[in-house]
C-alpha cells in the first residue's frame, strides 16, 4: 500500500466549529486503513495539522472541522496559549485509544478552539498508554504523562463526542482566559509543577 510522503504546507487552513455544531457531538466513525492510504484523507490530517497550527492550538480532532472521523493531531511547541505547557513533538494519532496506567487523577485547567472564551478544571488521569495508527498506517504505542496526558485525554474525546465541558465537575472553575490570567494561573501552575517534575511533561 503506497502511502504518499505527508507535507502540513500542503494543508489548508479550515474553519473550527464551535461549540453546539451537531458534528462535535457525533462518535466518530473509525479509518479503515486503505482509506487513508487515499488522497481526501492525508488532505484532511494536513488540514487539521494547518488549522491547529494557525489556530495556536496544542491539539485539533478531526471533527472540529467538520470531518466525523477518528483522526486527531497534537502538537505543543512554545504555545502561545499554553506557555506553560511541555512541548509535544506533532503526532498525528489516527482510531486512538488509550488506557489508565493508573488511578491517580489530576485537575487540569483546559481550554478549546471549539469552545470559544472559556477554560475550566478537569479531571484527567496522570499517566495513560496510547495506541493508535500514524498516518502512514504504522502502529503507535507508547505512554504518556502529566500535563501532556491531559491534552491526549482531550483529543480523543473529541472523536466520541465529548467536549471538556461535559467533564467540568466544578462549575465555579469555568473562567474566560483573561481571568485564568489574573486569578487562576499562579494556582495552577504550583499545582502543576509536581506534575512537570514527575513527568516531565
Ligand atoms: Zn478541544
Amino acid at each position: 500500500m503506497g502511502f504518499p510522503a505527508g507535507n502540513s504546507s500542503r494543508g489548508s487552513q479550515r474553519a473550527i466549529l464551535s461549540i453546539g455544531e451537531p458534528v462535535l457531538r457525533r462518535v466518530a466513525r473509525a479509518v479503515e486503513l486503505d482509506e487513508l492510504a487515499g488522497a481526501q484523507l492525508q488532505q484532511l490530517i494536513d488540514d487539521v495539522i494547518e488549522t491547529m497550527r494557525v489556530a495556536n492550538g496544542a491539539g485539533l480532532a478531526a471533527p472540529q472541522i467538520g470531518e466525523s472521523v477518528r483522526i486527531c493531531a497534537i502538537e505543543v511547541n512554545h504555545n502561545p496559549r499554553y506557555p506553560y505547557k511541555p512541548n509535544i513533538p506533532l503526532t498525528v494519532l489516527v482510531n486512538p485509544t488509550w488506557t489508565r496506567l493508573t488511578e491517580e487523577l489530576f485537575v487540569n485547567n483546559e481550554g478549546c478552539l471549539s469552545v470559544p472564551g472559556i477554560r475550566g478544571d478537569v479531571a484527567r488521569f496522570t499517566h495513560i498508554r496510547v495506541e493508535a495508527l500514524n498516518r502512514y498506517g504504522e502502529r503507535l504505542d507508547f505512554t504518556v504523562g502529566g500535563l501532556s496526558a491531559g491534552t491526549y485525554q482531550h483529543e480523543c474525546d473529541h472523536l466520541d463526542g465529548v467536549l471538556f465541558v461535559d467533564r467540568v465537575a466544578d462549575p465555579t472553575s469555568l473562567c474566560t482566559w483573561e481571568n485564568f490570567e489574573r486569578y487562576r494561573r499562579q494556582e495552577y501552575l504550583l499545582r502543576a509543577a509536581d506534575l512537570v517534575a514527575r513527568f516531565g511533561q
